[in-house]
């Protein structure tokens, strides 16, 4: 599957998320360009209708030009993997236009740190699942009973709820810390104001690459089919909104005021070389939830925390195997009662935590809820987010040499207007 003799004629660092095995889309803008769609190499993007307008893709050029890569991944995966294996032959091809003519190499290439990114895909639904097991066990052994921490479903299906995507943005935004009712718990009535438990949740999300009708299931079988890619995904959470709305139909308030995404979606296909084995499955699902094959991922993740003109400080190491339930089992959950699903709608994976402390994917269980506080390099501890903080997740594949990784999905925290 990997074919670690493909070499770019770009130079790439060892350490880049945009390794020639990876070729990720995107959408940037900068002074001259409003909204291209691009991918990228090395340090650089790659201006996507600037190619197909010296007619080197072979697509229709204005899926390039639009506000959102929608219009391209409707195209199907047919021809946008035929993008991606086509940039791969470009920027492998010493001989490539690119490569010898400056003056275009200029127009195509531009520094990543020279352009802004935007939102890739227009987002119709969202959903988000719980589907680690270590962080369901942790949050019921935490505000249950420990020897139940599990609810009696969850072992059965993989449990979710549908969010709102008007608040997803993409890396490098901020926003204020949100108000709401919460219940402290020595008083008997709620009170109104900013959240005082604001966390994040480590998570990634896939976004849907084909459409279905209503009536239409999506098997595990074929799940990869109508999945384009990947991001990493920041599911801000304010706890004390939580704790005292969730009850009986789940998060509302506490959930929908911002979530952060990395601009960059790696394809299905830069990520199957890294496909590792699934968790086992005891007790044994239903068979519409049976699947064969290796359907895991191994994506290395990382959070930081800054401070305001501080210094980053990892918080969180986890890894995407770690999930329980695979995103072709989300996917054709969600589907099994008909369902429609439409291209761009993205379904966020749930808290990623692994079996050991320093792998917790929220503050709430890095903490434990408050009570082992993060000592941060500059002295300062933390329970939850501080206003100002800067959260980084970071995440990428790794095998053989080989490395394809997302990008930074960053978001800030601003005290509440
Ligand atoms: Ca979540």
């Amino acid at each position: 599957m990997l074919n670690k003799n493909l070499k770019s004629w770009i130079d790439v660092k060892a350490d880049s998320d945009f390794s020639i095995h990876n070729i990720p889309f995107g959408i940037y803008s900068d002074k001259n360009v409003k909204h291209h769609a691009c991918s990228a190499i090395g340090e650089y993007i790659i201006d996507l209708f600037e190619l197909e307008s010296a007619d080197l893709l072979d697509m229709p050029r204005d899926v390039f030009e639009q506000q959102y890569l929608n219009a391209f991944i409707e195209l199907g995966k047919t021809q946008t993997n035929k993008v991606r294996l086509r940039l791969i032959e470009l920027l492998c091809d010493e001989n490539s236009i690119l490569n010898k003519d400056k003056a275009f190499f200029n127009k195509v290439f531009k520094k990543q740190s020279n352009v802004t990114m935007l939102m890739p895909v227009r987002i119709g639904d969202y959903t988000d699942f719980y589907s680690s097991i270590d962080h369901a066990t942790n949050v019921g052994t935490m505000f249950r009973d420990p020897a139940n921490a599990l609810l009696p479903n969850w072992k059965h299906l993989p449990v979710g709820y549908h969010g709102r995507a008007s608040s997803i943005r993409v890396s490098g935004h901020s926003f204020h810390r949100p108000k709401g009712q919460q219940k402290p718990a020595d008083s008997e009535v709620p009170v109104f104001g900013a959240s005082k438990l604001l966390d994040i949740e480590l998570e990634t999300a896939f976004i849907i690459g084909k459409s279905t009708e209503m009536g239409d299931s999506v098997t595990t079988e074929k799940a990869d089919d109508y999945i384009f890619g990947m991001v990493l995904f920041n599911d801000w959470s304010a706890r004390d909104i939580q704790t005292w709305e969730y009850v009986p139909l789940g998060p509302f308030l506490a959930k929908n005021f911002a979530s952060t995404i990395s601009p960059w979606i790696v394809t299905l296909e830069a990520l199957e070389p890294f496909r590792v084995k699934g968790y086992e499955q005891t007790p044994k699902l239903l068979p519409y939830l049976e699947y064969k094959g290796d359907k895991n991922l191994d994506i290395n993740l990382q959070v930081y925390l800054k401070p305001q003109n501080g210094k980053e400080n990892l918080i969180c190491t986890s890894n995407y195997k770690y999930m329980y339930y695979t995103m072709e089992q989300q996917l054709a959950h969600h589907t099994v009662n008909g369902c429609n699903i439409n291209v761009g709608d993205m379904m966020a994976s749930g808290t990623i935590s692994g079996p050991q402390p320093h792998e917790y994917g929220s503050m709430l269980e890095l903490t434990w809820r408050g009570t082992k506080p993060l000592k941060l390099e500059d002295g300062t501890e933390r329970k939850f987010v501080n206003d100002n903080d800067t959260i980084t997740i970071r995440g990428y594949c790794e095998k053989d040499g080989v490395r394809v990784g997302f990008g930074d999905c960053t978001g800030t925290l601003l005290p509440a207007k």
